[in-house]
C-alpha cells in the first residue's frame, strides 16, 4: 500500500483548472440574490448538536444518519453543519434580528453530511442559500420563484423544472398524519424497512421513497392537498397566481415533502432530468414555525438552498461556458535595470487594467525562456522590455496568438492599446 497522503472519501479539492468556474458561478449568483435586497451572513461551521437536532428534527436522515458529531471535553456534543438554515435561525435568534424588521439574507459555504458518495452527492458539499425572517405572505415566497428563475436564464440553463406543493399548517398537518397512517398501516406487509420505521417516525416522509416497488402504493395514498385548511389553501392559490403572472411553468408535486421537518404551507425543489438520480438543483420552503420552536419570538420565514457541485455538474452537462478569459500579458524583461523598471510597470498595468491577468516574468531567463513561458501562460500579449526600451522609456508589445506586428510604443500609449 502507498503511503501518499490523500483527502477523505467524498470531500473534494478544487483545483486551480477549475476554479474560475466556481468564482464566476458564485458571483453570478451572489450578484442577482443581492440585486434582489439580500445581504450576506455568516455563521460558524461548527454548532452545537441539539442546534441541528432541534431545526431539522429527530426523525430525519440528517440528523438520524448524516451528522459528523463529535463530545467535547465538556461532554457537549458538536456538529459539522449539514445544512444551513439552523445556524441562520440560532443567529437570527441571538441577535434579536427579526425585531429590527424583515430579514432578508444568504449565506455560502461547506455543508457535511455522511452519505454515500457518488456523482453529485459528496460529504463535503457546498452551498448557497437564501432566508427570508418576517414574511409570511405568498409574494415573497413568489419572489424567491421569481430570482431562481432568472438565476436560470442568467446561467443560460435550459431544462430546470418548479416542482411545488403544500403542507398546509401544523394543525392540517397533524391530521392528515394520521390519515397516512392508517392508510399505510393497511398495507404494512408491503412497506420496506426505512418506511416500516417511518410509520412511526416520520409517515410523510414515506412518500418520499425511491424504492421502485412501493410507488403504486405511494401514488394511492391519500393527498395532504385534500386535506388542506383554508387558510394554507388560500395561500398556496396565491402563491400559485403570482407564479402564473411571472410566466413561470411549475409542476403541482404532492409527493414533495421534503426531508427536513421544519416545513409547512409551501414547498418546492427546482429539478432537472439531466443529471440522473442526484436531479435536484435547489431545494425549500416555508417554515414559518421554527423560529419559535429554536426559542424565539414566533417569526414567519422561508427560503431555500442549492447545491453548488449540481450546479456545476449541470452547467458542463449543458455545455454551458460562463466565463469569458480575460486579456491576459505576459511582462518580458531582460537585464537588471529591465527587472526593476518592470515591477512599476507591472504595477501601473494592474491599476490601469485591473481585470486583465499581469504575468510578470520571475524566472529571469532568456528572452526564449520567457516567451516559451508566456506560450505556455497562454498570453495574448507579451510586453517587452528589454534594456534599450528602459533607456527610451518605452515599451515592445507582441500580440502572441493570430496575427500582428511587434510594436514599441510608450507605456501610457500600451494600456490605451489594450484598453481597445
Ligand atoms: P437529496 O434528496 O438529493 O438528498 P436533500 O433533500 O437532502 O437532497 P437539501 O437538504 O434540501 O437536500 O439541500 C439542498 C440542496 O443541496 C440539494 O437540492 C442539493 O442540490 C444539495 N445537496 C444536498 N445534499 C448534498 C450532497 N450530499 N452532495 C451534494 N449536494 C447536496
Ligand atoms: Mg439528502
Amino acid at each position: 500500500m502507498s503511503n501518499k497522503i490523500q483527502a477523505i472519501r467524498g470531500m473534494n479539492d478544487l483545483l486551480p483548472k477549475d476554479s474560475s468556474l466556481w468564482l464566476s458561478l458564485e458571483k453570478t449568483i451572489f450578484d442577482l440574490f443581492t440585486s434582489y435586497g439580500f445581504k450576506n451572513i455568516r455563521t460558524p461551521i461548527v454548532e452545537k448538536t441539539d442546534t441541528f437536532c432541534r431545526a431539522i428534527g429527530e426523525a430525519t436522515d440528517i440528523v438520524e444518519k448524516e451528522m459528523y458529531s463529535w463530545k467535547e471535553s465538556s461532554g457537549e456534543s458538536l456538529s459539522l453543519r449539514p445544512e444551513g438554515t439552523a445556524g441562520c435561525v440560532r443567529a437570527m435568534i441571538e441577535h434579536n434580528l427579526p425585531r429590527e424588521g424583515i430579514q432578508k439574507v444568504f449565506y455560502q459555504g461547506a455543508m457535511f453530511r455522511h452519505e454515500r458518495p457518488q456523482k453529485g452527492r459528496y460529504r463535503q458539499f457546498h452551498q448557497v442559500g437564501v432566508e427570508v425572517f418576517g414574511a409570511d405572505t405568498a409574494k415573497i415566497d413568489a419572489e424567491l420563484m421569481a430570482m431562481t428563475h432568472s438565476l436560470w436564464q442568467n446561467l443560460g440553463l435550459k431544462n430546470v423544472t418548479l416542482e411545488i406543493n403544500t403542507l398546509g399548517s401544523t394543525e392540517a398537518r397533524a391530521n392528515y398524519r394520521s390519515i397516512l397512517v392508517d392508510y399505510f398501516t393497511q398495507y404494512k406487509d408491503q412497506l420496506d424497512e426505512d418506511s416500516t420505521r417511518r410509520l412511526s417516525s416520520n409517515p410523510l416522509r414515506i412518500l418520499d421513497s425511491k424504492n421502485k416497488d412501493m410507488q403504486s402504493l405511494i401514488n394511492a395514498a391519500p393527498k395532504l392537498m385534500d386535506h388542506l385548511d383554508g387558510e394554507s389553501s388560500k395561500h398556496f392559490d396565491e402563491f400559485k397566481a403570482y407564479l402564473e403572472c411571472l410566466d413561470i411553468p411549475y409542476i403541482i408535486n404532492t409527493r414533495l415533502v421534503r426531508g427536513l421537518d421544519y416545513y409547512n404551507r409551501t414547498v418546492f425543489e427546482w429539478t432537472t432530468t439531466d443529471l440522473g438520480s442526484q436531479g435536484t438543483i435547489c431545494a425549500g420552503g416555508r417554515y414559518d414555525g421554527l423560529v419559535e420552536k429554536m426559542g424565539g419570538k414566533s417569526t414567519p420565514a422561508v427560503g431555500f438552498a442549492l447545491g453548488l457541485e449540481r450546479l456545476i455538474l449541470l452547467l458542463e452537462a449543458q455545455g454551458v461556458a460562463l466565463e469569458k478569459s480575460p486579456l491576459s500579458i505576459y511582462l518580458v524583461a531582460l537585464g537588471d535595470n529591465a527587472q526593476l523598471k518592470s515591477m512599476q510597470i507591472a504595477t501601473q498595468l494592474h491599476q490601469a487594467l485591473p481585470k486583465a491577468i499581469l504575468y510578470n516574468d520571475i524566472t529571469l531567463g532568456s528572452f526564449k525562456a520567457q516567451f516559451k513561458k508566456a506560450d505556455k501562460a497562454n498570453a495574448d500579449y507579451a510586453l517587452i522590455l528589454g534594456e534599450e526600451e528602459v533607456q527610451n522609456n518605452q515599451i515592445a508589445i507582441k500580440p502572441l496568438k493570430g496575427q500582428g506586428e511587434q510594436q514599441t510604443m510608450s507605456l501610457e500609449d500600451a494600456i490605451q492599446y489594450f484598453k481597445n
